[in-house]
């Protein structure tokens, strides 16, 4: 077919949704027709196959579609114009979009025309990725394709995570360097017959971290689990406190193959030997209930700690069976500091549904009702939510390679605690949150009278 007038360039810019082949339409090489072709082929749910090409640029090619469709398409050289152009097309399809299936889409080229959206959002969830495709490609995806392109995404950002590993051993050694008194702690896994030393856990506690948990903490940790949001798994466990002035102050944290007794073991036996914790005497420990693996590695290490289960996740456990209003606050109510008032509590879910009474007392309420806590850490906490917090505040972090997240964990502690501001600058012995909590008791205690029942006693 000649040429007679100069036709439209097509490139990146073309919006291929809607996008029309007609004969002279330009591309400025043969690749970057065959990169039209196949976005096309995805944004429009088409099957297509290049029939006839070699891998010589100015050399003719032949397209089709499924077998049936009278779709065609031929584009060449024109060596006059220096330019790829369409010579002859056929561009009405007599087959149905393919929705399910679609074989240019890969995964690799998804996370690329995601990859703004990755960089704001690193945790982007497998489900909205799959709509967002759908909407955006008309193609339907499974979770596991979702993955492979949270995958892609974050290696065009961070490199291979296999290359990430390899330089762990020199992450190490800077941090002991830089910090000789610390705990970095490198487990290699045992089973290998190779003898090659493949990662199975890192342990790190910064020796600023303990020595303010041991100086300005009392002796309470809060223990949990998160996931780790890479390829290759993994969960990171950690220790978390809260400070003098009633916030957050993580202590210590562990990256781990996965949540088993072991790990939980290995785990809590670093943190007795470096906090200096013994057999666990006066030591709180606050973990979630249904954790089988915390509790054993805590009866194991610590037989003679507290161990307080979180009573916000029984209640979430109890509320699923025994639902509504009335029996939410008495579930809260039981948390009550005295024993009469815990009981109180138990005859008033009795008389709404005996059968919450039982389900509540298989949850062994001495590990979550304040009226059976010892007195001697003095602190009132039932609940695990400031291990939560951390997981949530490094949310971001956990979907890096593993250097990358330590070192964003790292940084985002040691911002937490400048944010906290300069204890030198109080106006008392306490934290200033500590005295408005402390102003507020006094406000409910003011209409409150002192009466003595013996000379002493009140
Ligand atoms: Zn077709």
């Amino acid at each position: 077919m000649m040429l007679r007038k100069r036709g439209p360039l097509i490139g990146d810019n073309t919006d291929f949704k809607c996008f029309k082949w007609v004969v002279r339409q330009k591309f400025t090489s043969r690749q970057s027709f065959k990169n039209a072709i196949a976005k096309y082929e995805i944004l429009q749910g088409r099957n297509i196959t290049i029939t006839s090409s070699n891998n010589h640029r100015k050399q003719n090619v032949t397209v089709k579609c499924v077998s049936g469709c009278k779709f065609y398409l031929y584009g060449g050289w024109d060596s006059r114009r220096v330019v790829y152009v369409v010579k002859l097309v056929n561009g009405e399809h007599s087959c149905s979009r393919n929705m399910k299936k679609n074989r240019k889409m890969k995964s690799r080229w998804v996370a690329d025309q995601f990859l703004e959206v990755f960089k704001v959002r690193p945790h982007w969830p497998a489900k909205e990725i799959m709509a967002t495709i759908k909407k955006a490609f008309g193609v339907l995806v499974n979770k596991d394709f979702a993955y492979r392109v949270k995958y892609h995404a974050h290696r065009m950002f961070h490199g291979s995570m296999l290359e990430h590993y390899t330089k762990h051993g020199r992450y190490i050694e800077a941090l002991k360097h830089i910090n000789p008194q610390s705990l970095v702690e490198l487990v290699t896994d045992p089973t290998r017959v190779d003898n090659a030393n493949v990662f199975q856990r890192l342990h790190v506690c910064f020796e600023g971290l303990k020595h303010g948990w041991l100086e300005g903490c009392r002796k309470v940790i809060c223990i949990d689990a998160c996931f780790l949001k890479t390829f290759l798994g993994g969960q990171l466990l950690s220790a978390i406190r809260k400070d003098h002035n009633d916030q957050t102050y993580p202590i210590s944290w562990a990256v781990v193959e996965s949540e088993n007794n072991e790990s939980w073991e290995w785990f809590l036996q670093n943190l007795q030997i470096f906090l200096n914790l013994g057999d666990g005497n006066d030591l709180v420990i606050i973990s979630n209930e249904h954790q089988v693996t915390i509790l054993n590695g805590v009866a194991k290490v610590f037989p003679k700690a507290e161990h307080r289960h979180c009573a916000r996740h029984i209640y979430a456990h109890w509320h699923k069976s025994f639902k509504g209003k009335d029996l939410k606050l008495l579930f809260w109510k039981a948390k009550a500091y005295s024993k009469a008032y815990f009981k109180d509590s138990l005859v008033e879910i009795e008389k709404i549904l005996p059968a919450a009474v039982d389900g509540f007392k298989r949850y062994n309420p001495v590990c979550f009702s304040r009226a059976y806590m010892s007195f001697t850490t003095k602190v009132d906490v039932i609940v695990n939510n400031m291990a939560e917090t951390f997981n949530g505040y490094i949310i971001t972090a956990r979907t890096k390679h593993i250097i990358h997240m330590l070192e964003d964990i790292r940084t985002q502690v040691m911002q937490l605690y400048v944010k906290k501001g300069d204890v030198s600058k109080w106006k008392g012995d306490y934290g200033p949150r500590v005295i408005a909590r402390l102003e507020k008791e006094k406000e409910k205690a003011k209409n409150c009278e002192a009466i003595p029942s013996t000379n002493t006693i009140f």
